[in-house]
């Protein structure tokens, strides 16, 4: 999409999880795509009319690329054309599709100039995977936290982008209880954690993602990670490393799984 026009942009509904913004295909249609980006889990394409489009998935929402205009998405991708809510033209002729169920997702514009104030985003803690995320971070970033180091990892403004399979994930990598305080990480623990966390989201990636229910690349394919969970979604089953059974709680409305015996 880098460096594409953007022919048109058909909104199908007047909302998501948000209105769409005002006189939205209006101010899309005939602009340039100067660059996509990511933070956190917000999808940004910075458009050369000096605004940036930012989206979110969020829990079903999904986009599909196809070449050709005609073409049926839920043939080619298994979803459901009444729930394209957001079509775009490139003027490649490719096709972007917008879908989502659940309609959780969301869209917005926002001018570029003031992005660092963008509110949905200035809380962010540091990106995985980034120069800005290690042990020395976890270490300041969770001194004093009474929360259990569970939900300290899936609040946003500790560290952005993590979800609730990926901390399950790092959490039994690290040997770290999910029910530990937050306070008890600093040292050796955030030590093992860091690069837990790194190694779980970069092997996530390679995998292309985790399909549980509905996740799906831009081409339809299917991420295959969930076939190396060692305790999400494995409840009763024995843990990987010592053949002790999964277990799982529920912590802040999110099922937490782990390995009592792994885990301390
Ligand atoms: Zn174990």
């Amino acid at each position: 999409m880098e460096g594409r026009k953007i022919v048109s942009l058909t909104q199908n509904r007047a909302d998501l999880r948000f209105p769409f913004p005002e006189r939205f295909a209006e101010r899309v249609s005939g602009q340039k795509i100067v660059r996509l980006g990511r933070r956190a889990k917000f999808l940004t394409v910075e458009l050369s009319s000096g605004e940036v489009l930012v989206m979110h998935l969020g829990m079903t929402g999904r986009f599909t690329v196809s070449g050709h205009a005609t073409a049926r998405y839920k043939h080619e991708t298994g979803t459901d054309p009444a729930h394209d809510h957001v079509v775009i033209v490139l003027d490649s002729h490719d096709i972007v599709t917008y879908n989502d169920p659940r309609r959780f997702g969301f869209m917005e514009l926002w001018p570029a100039e003031q992005f660092q104030s963008y509110p949905r985003l200035m809380a962010m803690g540091p990106e995985p995977l980034s120069n800005h995320f290690s042990a020395a971070y976890l270490d300041t970033a969770l001194k004093g936290k009474k929360a259990p180091i569970k939900a300290a990892l899936l609040d946003q403004s500790v560290i952005a982008g993590l979800g609730n399979i990926y901390v399950c994930e790092a959490l039994w990598r690290a040997k770290i209880s999910p029910k530990r305080l937050s306070q008890s990480i600093p040292g050796q623990r955030a030590a093992r954690l860091a690069p837990a966390i790194n190694d779980v989201i970069a092997e996530a990636i390679e995998a292309g993602g985790s399909s549980i229910s509905d996740f799906a690349s831009a081409s339809g394919e299917l991420g295959y990670f969930q076939h190396r969970f060692a305790v999400y979604d494995r409840e009763g089953q024995p843990c990987p490393a010592c053949g002790t059974t999964i277990k799982r709680l529920v912590q802040s409305g999110r099922s937490t799984f782990y390995c009592p015996s792994c885990q301390r």
